[in-house]
């Protein structure tokens, strides 16, 4: 079974970030309010989410780590099917596949939290009692320690930062509503307290995208068919720092979409910003029925139903706001 976690693992775990990315998508599930993350060396040596979300109970801490598909696979063509299928339920049994993992949780019913630590071996299955508010700490050590040809792959300390500093401001962005901190190698370097309003999101963005872009961004706001679109479009400025903020959220997730794309691109083309990269952060939401998400859960990619639909009302709602700011 560990082996077969290993080859799932291939799928959803590419390196740090991807591993960042799972547990604060199970955070969030947990409906916390807040999340601490720590990490070392990139991510590689120490990846620790702790969050005050609902917890696991100390019967159910040995099903969180047990792949749930693992009897289910009785030939190669199954395993291809089920690799096809993503990684729902599969994260954690993947992730502690290929590290040293310690899930640690309190339900708010218990008077004591309960711990499983695994090695990447064999999956642990007695809860021991340990110290923990209510909430779940995921601490990964030392990825791919018995994969050496995954962790060949791996980039620099810093390559790999990058990417895990990435995967978290997309979530900061999409839930404002959350408490964020991040430190590496024990420095601390983002603090984001939860926001409930509009001027509260503003001051996270200005946190994560830069100060110039939400001062002179536009705000909107505006529906239509069924599609809502709202968030900060930015102006060309002199300073180069905005030309990485370009963010789009369908229905709450980070997307990179070639339709999305296409259609901003157009709206600043056609108004006045040629030659140069816009700024953008931009949620859409729509009948979840009316997209499919999970499309390829890995690249960002998703699949809209209505697609001629979406790209026009997202190419007339950003042109008519750039516009207001033509002469
Ligand atoms: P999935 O999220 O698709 O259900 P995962 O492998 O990511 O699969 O997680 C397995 C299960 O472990 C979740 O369904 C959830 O019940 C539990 N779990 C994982 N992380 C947390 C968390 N931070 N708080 C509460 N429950 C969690
Ligand atoms: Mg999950």
């Amino acid at each position: 079974p560990e082996l077969i976690n290993q080859i799932a693992a291939g799928e959803v775990v590419e390196r740090p970030a991807s591993v960042l990315k799972e547990l604060l998508e199970n955070s969030l599930d947990a409906g916390c309010t807040r999340i601490e993350v720590e990490v070392e060396q990139g991510g590689v040596r120490l990846i620790r989410v702790r969050d005050d979300g609902g917890g696991i109970a100390r019967e159910d801490l040995a099903a969180a780590l047990s792949s749930h598909s693992t009897s289910k696979i009785a030939s190669f063509d199954d395993l291809v099917h089920v690799a096809s299928l993503g990684f729902r339920g599969e994260a954690l049994p993947s992730i502690a596949s290929v590290s040293r993992l310690t899930l640690t949780s309190r339900t708010a019913g218990e008077a004591s939290g309960w711990r499983l630590a695994g090695d990447g071996r064999e999956t642990p299955c007695v809860p021991e009692p340990a110290a923990h508010p209510p909430g779940t700490t995921v601490e990964v050590r030392d990825l791919f320690y018995n994969t050496p040809a995954r962790r060949k792959f791996l980039k620099s300390e810093r390559t790999e930062f990058a990417h895990l500093d990435e995967a978290l401001r997309r979530i900061a962005l999409a839930r404002a509503d959350v408490a964020l901190t991040l430190s590496h190698n024990g420095r601390a370097l983002l603090r984001l307290p939860a926001a409930s309003e509009r001027s509260g999101e503003e001051r996270r963005i200005a946190e994560l995208c830069g100060a110039d872009f939400i001062a002179q961004a536009l705000h909107l706001d505006q529906q239509a068919a069924g599609l809502r679109l709202r968030g900060w479009v930015g102006l060309p400025t002199a300073s180069r720092a905005q030309a990485d903020a370009q963010y789009f959220f369908v229905n709450g997730r980070a997307v990179r979409d070639r339709l999305v794309a296409h259609a901003v691109r157009q709206a600043y083309q056609d108004v006045l910003f040629h030659g140069r990269h816009p700024a953008f952060v931009l949620f859409l939401a729509l009948d979840p029925a009316l997209v499919d998400v999970n499309a390829h859960p890995a690249k960002h990619e998703v699949r809209f139903r209505e697609a001629r639909l979406v790209h026009d009302f997202l190419f007339r709602t950003l042109h008519e706001v750039l516009a207001t700011t033509r002469p």
